[in-house]
């Protein structure tokens, strides 16, 4: 995400920020108008500017890599609920929020889901299925090791 400053002739194009949902990582650059100023800094700082088709930046901990969603950086809630509209809706509203893996929202009451902004039924009825399911491949996991 690209962050904008007001200077005195107008605004420019100042930061960069990680488009990771885990990360607050930011780059300053020097004020700028033009996006391919902003993308050789991001390049020389080694960070990425990916199109896919929006644009997107990732710090260097979080390189985007070929064969990636198109629509998120991944990570555990998203691969977690799936890549599809509601999936990333439910992640991206929890990670506003700072929860940040299966786990920790598992341990999260269906009430203080509903509370949360942009969080509706829909949103936690397949957060549910997510987390059932993950539990179900947990346990066919522990059954084939004991019987291998
Ligand atoms: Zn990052
Ligand atoms: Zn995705």
């Amino acid at each position: 995400m690209i962050r904008k400053t007001v200077i005195s002739s107008g605004l420019r194009m100042a930061g960069i920020e990680c488009d990771h949902m885990n990360c607050d990582a930011a780059l300053e650059i020097e004020p700028c108008l033009h996006h391919d100023k902003v993308r050789a800094s991001a390049t020389a700082a080694g960070w990425q500017t990916v199109t896919t088709p929006t644009t997107r930046h990732f710090c260097p901990q979080h390189r985007w890599k070929e064969g990636m969603c198109a629509a998120c950086p991944g990570g555990d809630l998203f691969d977690l609920i799936g890549h599809d509209v509601t999936g990333h809706r439910a992640a991206r509203a929890l990670y506003r929020v700072g929860f940040m893996s299966a786990e920790h929202v598992a341990a999260v009451s269906d009430d203080a889901l509903l509370s949360l902004p942009n969080f509706g039924a829909e949103l936690l009825r397949r957060l549910r299925d997510s987390l059932k399911k993950r539990e179900q491949d947990k346990d066919r996991t522990v059954r084939y090791q004991a019987e291998s």
